[in-house]
């Protein structure tokens, strides 16, 4: 992973974190021993949307923690989450829905939790509760070869006025949103879908992509010839966590348990190791 973080960079970056107070602490939220025994839902003293389900909401476009093979949604999110549902003894359901839909979707108790690669701000700890952080990620830049974006310098140059790609709700898009567009140094378009984005900027439509590092990387080299590229430069790190209804403490303290004992034993590290090359 490459580790160069430009001054100015940095310094947009206090000042967004500084802004929405994003520098996400996790949640205060001790984890309580939810045991490898614990029973369905009732008895187990938390309740799930379906009785014996464990519903995960994701947006199946961020590989590789969560993306389609052939019909079924993989990845590192939809492995953890199974994990946790042998754990708490229930049955693992995926459904994939657009990104800005998943919190919605967890505070009106359709979804048990959202697992998406979600990056833990104080913005959606207003909305949701999130567990324990499981992984980090890294806001990147995406360019085409032969484009006007060269390095991150050129986002935030005098006079500069580029078409920023990002998808839609996500962390890049406010970043991209606060940093850029607010500055009046271009204009964000975002995307229902990464896969979207990314297109957009092989057509020139937009002049780079703001994303998560690892899903950068993997749609870089699913669209081998293209000419895109990552530049050198790490935005905003941050925490992964999965998010869960404040109504439902119990549940956010059964998925601690079961995620601090698949800490602990190398399963979600042998998970990620599975994903993410070194
Ligand atoms: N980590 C980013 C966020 O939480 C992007 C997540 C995603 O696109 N799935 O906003």
């Amino acid at each position: 992973m490459k580790k160069f973080v430009t001054l100015i960079l940095a310094l947009a970056l206090t000042l967004s974190l500084a802004a929405c107070g994003g520098n996400n602490a996790s949640p205060s939220g001790s984890a309580s021993s939810a045991g490898s025994d614990a029973a369905s839902s009732g008895e187990a003293g938390f309740t799930t949307a379906v009785d014996g389900v464990l519903s995960m909401a994701t947006e199946a476009t961020f590989p590789p923690y969560e993306y389609y093979d052939g019909d079924a949604i993989v990845g590192i999110d939809v492995e953890i989450a199974q994990a946790i549902a042998d754990k708490l003894g229930l049955e693992l359901q995926v459904t994939d829905i657009a990104f800005d839909s998943i919190i919605p979707g967890v505070q009106s108790g359709k979804y048990d939790l959202g697992l998406a690669g979600m990056t833990v701000t104080d913005e959606r700890l207003e909305q949701v509760n999130f567990s324990d952080s499981y992984a980090t990620g890294v806001q990147v830049v995406i360019v085409k070869e032969g484009g006007k974006v060269t390095s991150v310098d050129d986002l935030f140059a005098d006079g500069a006025s580029n078409v920023i790609g990002t998808q839609t709700g996500t962390t890049g898009f406010l970043y991209a949103t606060w940093d850029i567009q607010d500055a009046g140094l271009g204009e964000v378009k975002s995307f229902a879908k990464t896969t979207d984005a990314v297109e957009a900027l092989k057509n020139g439509q937009v002049d780079c992509v703001i994303l998560d590092n690892e899903p950068a990387k993997a749609l870089v080299a699913a669209n081998e010839g293209a000419g895109l590229s990552i530049l050198d430069t790490e935005y905003a790190v941050e925490d992964y966590a999965a998010a869960i209804s404040k109504d439902n403490t119990a549940l956010l303290e059964a998925i601690n348990g079961a995620l601090k004992e698949l800490i602990a034993d190398g399963t979600v590290q042998s998970i990620l190791d599975k994903y993410i090359g070194k």
